[in-house]
């Protein structure tokens, strides 16, 4: 299991790396992306405290990538906030997309995607024009378990599908019981409407990590 959208106590999660990666060790995972929620007013002290939890890939066989959440930024403001995730070190940039569970700003997922971030994440009603735009500059579009944001899954599957985008499965997990091992993100891609091949193609040939994790 691959999973590079997670949340800590550093933002709105309820566990300290330390136990998320614990307890994601247990389910299988083989990579964790630590992405708390940033904007301007944050992004370097997430980014100074997620990246120290690389210290447990010293002891554990599991790769940690700290990241950040872009969310609820105006769209004008995205691109530079992303740019300065990469400066401060972050291996893993996700947006927090249009999900139709939050009043978030329309133009977020067009932003994100002109911005050529890692992950878009629980993209919404995305258009299949902004589906071709993430083909086009790489950007991953997430199938997500959490409940809530997965209710556009089909949707945003049929519109990557259209474009040939990139899609990977992703659990947001903000508390325990929020993490899942590689057979329920399967189902989840199935759920979806992919064919049984394509989930599974998805979760195990990592769209990132397309040969595995080193
Ligand atoms: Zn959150
Ligand atoms: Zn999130």
């Amino acid at each position: 299991m691959i999973d590079l959208h997670t949340h800590t106590v550093f933002s709105d999660g309820e566990l300290i790396p330390s136990e998320l990666v614990r307890r994601a060790e247990v389910k299988g995972y083989l990579a964790i992306g630590i992405t708390d929620h940033v904007d301007f007013t944050n992004i370097e002290h997430i980014l100074s405290c997620v990246s120290k939890a690389r210290y447990l890939e010293e002891v554990l066989d599991i790769r940690i990538l700290p990241g950040v959440e872009i969310t609820h930024v105006p769209p004008q403001k995205i691109a530079p906030l992303a740019a300065l995730a990469r400066k401060l070190g972050a291996k893993i940039v996700v947006v927090h997309g249009e999900t139709p569970v939050e009043p978030v700003r329309p133009g977020t997922n067009r932003a994100a995607l002109e911005a050529r971030v890692d992950i878009l994440a629980h993209p919404g009603f995305i258009t299949l024009e902004e589906a071709e735009l993430a083909k086009e500059n790489n950007v991953c579009l997430e199938i997500t378990s959490r409940s809530g944001h997965n209710i556009t899954n089909g949707h945003v599957v049929r519109m990557a599908s259209l474009a040939k985008a990139r899609m990977v499965v992703d659990t947001d997990t903000h508390a325990p019981k929020d993490l899942i091992d590689s057979n329920r993100a399967v189902e989840i891609a199935m759920g979806a409407g992919l064919s049984q091949e394509e989930a599974s193609t998805i979760v195990n040939h990592h769209a990132i990590f397309p040969s595995g994790v080193e």
